[in-house]
C-alpha cells in the first residue's frame, strides 16, 4: 500500500533477550543488523515486510524492568515509589513510541507475545490500552489473533476459546477491533458469526487465517477478505490498493517448483524445526528462484556419533549436504563424519557457522594429517586448535552478549567461488552470531590442504569469513549467518549458489 511499516514482538518473558535461550524450546535466536538477538518473529517481520528491524523492535519484559530498575538506581525517581503503573507501563510505551520515531512509521505493528491471561502479559496489555486512550482511536487498532480447535472427532470448529479470550481481554479493557481466527479449516458461517457476536465486532472484522500450502499466502488469504480496506478505515488513512504483483509470483513460482532435490540437513536440534527457521525460509526463497523444491531430510548427528544410523547409508542418496549451526559438543564426531562423506564424495556442502569450523577441523585432521586437531570450544586442550578464542575474547567469561554479532563487512577475494556467489561484489554484509574463529596460525597448512578463503573480514583481515574447496563440486563454509538476510523475492547468494549447484 505503499506506506511505512515497522514491526515490534513484545516477550513477555525475563530474560533480556533471546540469546541465552535454548533453541529446543524457543525455537532460533534470530539476529538483526545490529546484532540483537532477538525472537524468531523478527525474521517473519523483515522476509514479509523486506526491511531491516533494530534489536529496539524486541522488547522483553527483561529489558523493561532492567532499565526502570537503572534509573530508580541513578535516582530518577527520586521520591516515588515505584510501580507496574505508572513506571513499567510508560517505560513500554517510550519503547513502542520511540520505534515509530526511529523509523519514521507510518504504521507500527505490535505484535503482544504469549496468551491474553498470562501473568507476565498483563502490563504489556494494560500499556496498550493506555496508548489507545493517548493516541485517540483513529490511531490505534486492536487485533486479536485466536486459537479455533477443531474437535477431531466431530469435525467441528470450537469458537469457545476465543469468546473466553476475548472477554479476558474486555475485561482489562481492550475491545479487539478486528478477530483473526486462527484454525486448520476456513471458518465455517456459523463459526464466524458466533465469534462476531460473542467478540462484539461486526462480522466483516472476522478473519479466517486458515492452513495455506505456504505462510507466505496468508497475507493474500487475508487481504481477499478485505483486511487492507478495514485497517485503513480504522485508522482514518486513506486507502490505496495494496501492490500484490510480485508477491502473488513468487507464491505461484514456489507451488510450481517441481524438480525435487534432498537436502540432508544435519544438527542436534533438528527435533524442533523452528531452531533453524531462517535457513528453512532461505532454502525456500532459493529453491523458488531456481525452480527447485527442497526437500529436507533431517538427520540427528548424534545418531551417527553413537553409530545408530551409518554415515554412508543417510547420505548416499541426497544432493547436497548442510552442516548446521550450534554450539558445544553434543553431536560433533557426527557432523564430521558427515562433512568428510560429503567431501569425498563430491557432494554439495554448505557449512553455516558451527558446520563452516567444523569442515575446517575436518579437513585439517583428514587432509592436512593434523590427527586431534579440533576446535577449542568442544576440546580445549587439542595440540592443533584450528578453531578457536582469538585474544581479545579471551577475556571474555560471560556466556550472555559476549559474542561477534550482526551485519559485518566482509571482503570477497577473487578469484573464488565466494566472488562468483556474490555476483563479482566486493564488499558484502552478512549477520554473524559466535564466538570462535579460524586460528590463523593454521591458514598456511589449512590452504595447502586445499581450502581457499573466499572472504575475509573488511576491519580485520585476519578473520576467516568463508571458506572453500578448491577441487570440488560445490564445498562452502561461512562463517556468517546469510539465512537471516534471505527474503522470498531477494535470495540469499549462498543459499542461491547451494541450491544451484544441487542441479
Ligand atoms: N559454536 C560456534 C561459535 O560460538 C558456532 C556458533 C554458531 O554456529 N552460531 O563460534
Amino acid at each position: 500500500m505503499g506506506y511505512n511499516v515497522t514491526a515490534i514482538k513484545i516477550d513477555p518473558y525475563i530474560n533480556v533477550d533471546a540469546g541465552t535461550m535454548n533453541p529446543f524450546m524457543h525455537g532460533e535466536v534470530y539476529v538483526t543488523e545490529d546484532g540483537g538477538e532477538t525472537d524468531l518473529d523478527l525474521g517473519h517481520y523483515e522476509r514479509f515486510l523486506n526491511i531491516n528491524l533494530s534489536k529496539r523492535n524486541n522488547i522483553t519484559t527483561g529489558q523493561i524492568y532492567l532499565s526502570v530498575i537503572e534509573k530508580e538506581r541513578r535516582g530518577e525517581y527520586l521520591g516515588q515509589t515505584v510501580q507496574v503503573i505508572p513506571h513499567i507501563t510508560d517505560e513500554i510505551k517510550n519503547r513502542i513510541r520511540e520505534v515509530a520515531q526511529n523509523y519514521q512509521a507510518d504504521i507500527v505493528l505490535v505484535e503482544v507475545g504469549g496468551t491474553v491471561g498470562d501473568i507476565e502479559g498483563l502490563p504489556f496489555l494494560e500499556a496498550i490500552r493506555q496508548m489507545r486512550l493517548e493516541l485517540g482511536e483513529h490511531n490505534t487498532m486492536f487485533i486479536h489473533v485466536a486459537l479455533v480447535p477443531i474437535l477431531s472427532v466431530t469435525g467441528e470448529q470450537k469458537t469457545k476459546p476465543v469468546q473466553h479470550s476475548v472477554q479476558e481481554l474486555r475485561r482489562i479493557g481492550i475491545q479487539p477491533d478486528a478477530i483473526v481466527a486462527r484454525c486448520q479449516t476456513k471458518l465455517e458461517p456459523e463459526a464466524k458469526k458466533k465469534i462476531a457476536l460473542y467478540g462484539n465486532v461486526p462480522e466483516h472484522a472476522v478473519y479466517s487465517s486458515y492452513d495455506v500450502e505456504t505462510i507466505y499466502e496468508i497475507p493474500l488469504i487475508l487481504e481477499e477478505q478485505g483486511i487492507s480496506k478495514y485497517v485503513s478505515e480504522k485508522l482514518g488513512l486513506d486507502y490505496r490498493k495494496p501492490e500484490l504483483g510480485s508477491w502473488r509470483d513468487f507464491i505461484e513460482k514456489y507451488k510450481k517448483a517441481s524438480v525435487k532435490k534432498t537436502i540432508a540437513m544435519v544438527g542436534k536440534y533438528t527435533k524442533l524445526k523452528d531452531s533453524y527457521l531462517s535457513i528453512i525460509e532461505a532454502l525456500k526463497h532459493a529453491g523458488t528462484s531456481h525452480g527447485i523444491r527442497p526437500v529436507l531430510k533431517w538427520i540427528e548427528a548424534t545418531d551417527i556419533e553413537n553409530g545408530k544410523i551409518r554415515v554412508e547409508e543417510v547420505l548416499e542418496r541426497v544432493d547436497g549436504v548442510i552442516v548446521l549451526p550450534g554450539f558445544g559438543k553434543r553431536g560433533v564426531e557426527g557432523k564430521i563424519a558427515a562433512i568428510k562423506y560429503a567431501r569425498e564424495n563430491n557432494i554439495p556442502f554448505l557449512g553455516i557457522c558451527f558446520g563452516m569450523q567444523l569442515a575446517v577441523v575436518e579437513i585439517a585432521r583428514n587432509v592436512a594429517g593434523l590427527e586431534k586437531a579440533h576446535t577449542s570450544e568442544v576440546d580445549p586442550h587439542t595440540p592443533h586448535p584450528v578453531i578457536t578464542l582469538l585474544e581479545e575474547q579471551y577475556r571474555i567469561d560471560k556466556l550472555g552478549g559476549t559474542m561477534r554479532l550482526g551485519a559485518q563487512p566482509i571482503k570477497i577475494i577473487e578469484n573464488t567461488l565466494a566472488e562468483q556467489i556474490y555476483n563479482g561484489e566486493k564488499i558484502v554484509y552478512e549477520r554473524h552470531r559466535h564466538r570462535y574463529e579460524v586460528n590463523p596460525k593454521y591458514l598456511e597448512i589449512l590452504e595447502k590442504a586445499g581450502i581457499r578463503i573466499g572472504g575475509v573480514s573488511l576491519e580485520k583481515p585476519e578473520l576467516v569469513e568463508f571458506i572453500e574447496l578448491r577441487d570440488h563440486k560445490f564445498f562452502f563454509g561461512t562463517q556468517p549467518h546469510p539465512e537471516f538476510k534471505s527474503r522470498p523475492l531477494r535470495p540469499a547468494p549462498i543459499f542461491k549458489g547451494f541450491v544451484a549447484a544441487l542441479k
